[in-house]
């Protein structure tokens, strides 16, 4: 709930999969500055549909290449990113940087994964070992320590919405809870190849048709790696996963803040979710000396350890090798990367073709050594100047919702002094980090990809273990600069602008100011919202879990906001699947209330001035198609499905309609009763 967009690289073996970032599309037609005139839709009244207007010339003339699951300004910037890396990564080859420099890793990192020969010709040998380690397992207390070896820092809930993990459980460290100078290590459920219990669960026709494939998918992956009886083994497999899909939690209950706080001392986890050595576990994972831990899913613990206990050592077994396969199909022969691809890209996304390898390549040197990457990136593309003006733009709009939280009739004196803090010791990072990671302890080698990957997870394991009960670095980044995202940080109150999001059409220094505030100005806004959102509010000015509202506060609040979420819960994408209002609530407040501060900024910063009028429009009409337009997307059904059961943002048409609930949005298109995003005064959400 706290990235701008969807699509970033979550970790660095899901990166293998992701569809989005990707290239093929050429940057947008620059020469014109501000909003995309050629892409309106003026046969759509606004008031109708506003995505429409916006964005129906582009609908009707885009095509999503066929390597990609959809395409939006983000994959189109992403591009940008990326091809400007891939540049960055050939120079970086070619200069022959000496051994052990970051340079030099990028290089090695790099060539390692495009040297398809060499990995072709090495073949499962690199599996071996490890596959022989699982075979070896001859009891529940090896299976533990083997559970617990698999253990990586591959979630993040609160910064980067990644809930998921293919491993037993995943390990988040970050500030604590209840203690906000340290940090400590957070235990999150785990399990699962698909994206989410649903897929398990979900009795739709559609998701029967799914498993079945699923299945298919599963035993064709065993037999590339030598497997027998491997219908037998899928089967196996697809029912252990299946019950642990039945432990989880849903995605709904991951984000409750107050159902997700709940301190474990090690010595606890045996008495309370029995059925795992938990010793074994914790030796395993490295972690036998740390005292406590803060579970998200306690119940989903109970239920998975059980599960250790209640389930056939040999299907365990056969779980831990397709899982090893799965993580690392990305780095082992094409066979077993093209069978991935056909059932994660093509069945699951609806994506017919892989990407490139060069672009696959670009995304895991992202994922590896993305500081490494992103200081050369940030020095060669983020020029001083683009950042002041960015800066100033930030300032403008934290302004604004300083203004707009004095002048709620509906806080409590109390609460608006506890806001007006946080928003005072708000750390907002523009265009790249005040400090880089370290790979100096990481081992990159030219001949050897899969060692590289299983290196450089284990490398980053080690480092977030590293960091547990150390002092909080408030303004450290969880974001490369070359990302096109952004970030909200609650635990530490910051936000995060990387560069490569700094560009047109979401920021041009050339357009007019209405095309920046309505683009990036409503994106900086959003972030800025998460602060005093459902999840924000539950965290103070120094990134503490405390409830710093009053009763009657929070009952506006959470009235306030169910009328946004049944207002989203009405949308309907497809005639059996409508949006989830409570999944995607935080990040609707956040566009609600980005959109409204923004346009403050926006109205401020022209000093009483009228604004030019460009193309026909006025300052305040293309405030709101920048707003329109910068959420531009088409997407596969498939995947957008995925989007609808599984992600926290809504569908870029519904975040661009939100617009009916700003009021100068009906006096600048003259919308009126009967219109189709009418709403009447009485129905406009207003929370901020
Ligand atoms: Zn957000």
């Amino acid at each position: 709930m706290r990235v701008f967009n969807f699509f970033h690289i979550k970790s660095c073996a899901v990166a293998l999969i992701l569809v989005f970032v990707a290239n093929a599309q050429e940057a947008p037609a620059q020469g014109a500055h501000g909003i995309a005139v050629a892409d309106i839709d003026r046969s759509v009244k606004p008031g109708d549909n506003f995505y429409e207007y916006c964005t129906g010339e582009w609908m009707k003339r885009t095509e999503i290449p066929p390597d990609r699951a959809g395409v939006s300004v983000f994959s189109t910037l992403a591009d940008i990113s990326n091809k400007r890396t891939a540049g960055l990564i050939e120079e970086i080859a070619k200069s022959n940087a000496p051994t052990g420099t970051g340079t030099r890793k990028i290089a090695d990192l790099y060539n390692a994964y495009m040297d398809e020969s060499g990995i072709e010709a090495k073949g499962l040998s690199p599996l071996k070992s490890h596959l022989a380690a699982i075979a070896a397992i001859h009891d529940k207390k090896g299976l533990a320590r083997a559970l617990g070896e698999s253990l990586r820092a591959d979630v993040d809930p609160l910064n980067n919405t990644n809930f998921h993990t293919a491993n037993l459980f995943g390990l988040w460290v970050a500030p604590d809870f209840n203690e906000s100078e340290h940090y400590t290590p957070y235990l999150l459920q785990g399990g699962l190849q698909l994206p989410d219990r649903e897929y398990y669960l979900s009795d739709s026709e559609r998701m029967r048709n799914l498993r079945t494939k699923y299945q298919a998918h599963v035993a064709a992956m065993l037999k590339l790696a030598g497997f027998t009886d491997v219908n037998a083994r899928a089967k196996r497999i697809f029912e252990l996963e299946h019950a642990i899909a039945e432990k989880h939690w849903t995605i709904e209950d991951d984000q409750d803040i107050q159902k997700v706080n709940n301190p474990w001392k090690r010595s606890d986890f045996a008495a309370k979710a029995p059925g795992l050595d938990w010793a074994e576990y914790f030796a395993g994972a490295s972690l036998a000396g740390q005292s406590r831990f803060i579970v998200w899913q306690p119940s989903a613990f109970v239920g998975e350890a059980a599960l250790v206990d209640s389930t056939s050592l040999e299907g365990w077994k056969d779980w831990l090798s397709y899982h090893l396969l799965e993580a690392y199909g990305g780095v082992l022969p094409k066979a077993i990367a093209d069978e991935r691809f056909a059932f994660f890209g093509k069945v699951l996304s609806g994506t017919p073709e892989q990407r490139p390898r060069w672009q696959r390549g670009v995304a895991v040197v992202n994922g590896l050594l993305g500081d490494e990457v992103g200081k050369i990136y940030a020095q060669r593309y983020f020029p001083p100047e683009a950042k002041t003006r960015a800066q100033q733009m930030v300032a403008n709009i934290v302004a604004a919702f300083h203004k707009r939280i004095d002048a709620l009739d509906w806080m409590t004196p109390a609460t608006k002094a506890e806001a007006q803090a946080k928003l005072e010791s708000l750390y907002v990072g523009v265009g790249y980090p005040e400090t880089w990671h370290d790979y100096s302890g990481l081992e990159i080698k030219r001949d050897d990809a899969f060692g590289n990957l299983w290196r450089s997870n284990l490398f980053e394991y080690h480092r977030e273990v590293g960091r547990i009960g150390k002092t909080v670095d408030r303004h450290e980044w969880s974001m490369t600069p070359q990302t096109v995202n952004a970030v909200n940080l609650p635990l530490q109150n910051a936000l995060n602008f990387p560069a490569a999001i700094l560009q047109p059409p979401f920021f041009d220094p050339d357009a007019p100011d209405a095309a920046n505030y309505g683009a990036i100005g409503a994106i900086i806004g959003h972030e800025v919202s998460h602060t005093f959102d459902s999840e924000g509010s539950a965290f103070d000015a120094k990134g503490a879990l405390r409830n710093w509202w009053t009763p009657a506060d929070l009952d506006h609040f959470n009235a306030a906001t169910a009328k946004l979420a049944a207002q989203y819960s009405n949308y309907r994408p497809f005639p059996d699947l409508s949006l989830n209002g409570k999944q995607t609530l935080p990040e609707n407040i956040a566009d609600l209330g980005g959109i409204a501060a923004a346009y403050d900024g926006y109205v401020a910063g022209l000093g009483g001035k009228t604004a030019p009028v460009q193309d026909g429009f006025s300052g305040s009409q293309q405030f709101f198609i920048a707003y329109g337009q910068a959420h531009k997307t088409k997407t596969r059904e498939e995947a957008l499905r995925q989007q609808v059961l599984t992600n926290e943002h809504s569908p870029g048409e519904y975040r661009a309609d939100t617009v009916r609930n700003i009021d100068p949005w009906y006096e600048q298109f003259e919308v009126k009763p009967g219109g189709k995003l009418y709403l009447s005064p009485e129905d406009r959400v207003r929370i901020w």
